[in-house]
């Protein structure tokens, strides 16, 4: 969703746009490509309950079969894929937006290869979002490498970060993503990005408890957007639906129709915010 399409969506809100002319605008898509350096079968380590890797990993029993259980792995740790922290990269015909990493976050023992393989893509000319839960450690290493005077033009021109807040508060966060930073550090590095010079987003996706507080918390440092969208593979038994008591039955409120279309009325005047496809195809 670019902002042409979310004034369709709003048009088809209030009335004025046809079901059809919101059918033809398609989904929302951030990257045109992704890339990560993770081993097939290592676990993400943040430990989110709704992680959605899970889910592909499960389809791909052929590949369980050929690498090992994951659990051979140590769960704690992100494992690397050598030949994805070695890869070279060739000058593409037409230069990519690729969100790296899209199946496992970042960490300080895996900073320095992912900032290897950012400056490889960006020298030929690609475009990264980095999707991460953050760590403000890493997040201080990444601005050093790709914001020093010598090369920030390059680099800081075709980086963006995309930090993934789902909530305010820390309870909420550790509830569902019991092993990822809570959100005073999560916050502590979009202020450091945004200071620094950097390109600042936001992932809401999903977004766990109302998201009003949060996003007028995190607004001031966003230079770019903030994105709202549902937990995705809710359906699925592997995705937990509940953390525990006190939430059971929360989301489904939350992410009910009406519920939904009364977020939209109170967020659609904020021009920073933008709604994943989950959420419009809710109020079509
Ligand atoms: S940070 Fe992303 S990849 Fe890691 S466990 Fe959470 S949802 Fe999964």
């Amino acid at each position: 969703m670019d902002v042409e399409k979310r004034a369709l969506f709003y048009g088809y809100l209030d009335g004025i746009i046809p079901l059809e002319a919101i059918l033809k605008i398609g989904g929302t898509s951030w990257a045109n490509s992704s890339y990560n350096i993770r081993h097939r079968r290592s676990k993400c380590p943040n430990g989110c309950l709704y992680c959605y890797v899970r889910v592909t990993d499960n389809r791909s029993d052929q590949d369980a079969k050929r690498l090992g259980d994951i659990e051979d792995l140590v769960p704690e740790k992100l494992i690397l894929d050598p030949k994805k922290t070695d890869k070279k990269w060739r000058i593409p015909k037409k230069p990519k937006t690729i969100m790296f990493p899209s199946l496992h976050d970042t960490f300080l023992d895996t900073v320095e290869p992912y900032i290897v393989q950012v400056k490889r893509m960006i020298d030929v000319g690609h475009n990264i979002i980095c999707v991460s839960k953050p760590l403000l450690e890493c997040v201080q290493k990444i601005c050093a490498a790709l914001g020093s005077p010598e090369n920030s033009t390059v680099y800081m021109s075709k980086f963006i970060f995309r930090f993934s807040i789902g909530s305010i508060d820390n309870k909420v966060l550790k509830a569902w993503e019991p092993k990822a930073p809570g959100f005073d550090e999560r916050f502590a590095c979009l202020r450091y990005a945004f200071e620094k010079g950097f390109k600042t987003s936001i992932s809401m996706e999903p977004f766990l408890d109302i998201p009003d507080l949060t996003v007028s918390k995190v607004m001031p440092y966003v230079t770019d957007g903030i994105w709202i969208g549902l937990m995705n593979y809710r359906d699925r038994t592997d995705i937990v639906e509940s953390p525990g008591p006190g939430y059971d039955g929360v989301l489904d409120l939350l992410y009910s129709e009406p519920e939904l279309r009364k977020m939209v009325v109170r967020l659609r005047g904020n021009a920073k915010v933008f709604w994943m496809n989950s959420i419009v195809n809710q109020l079509l």
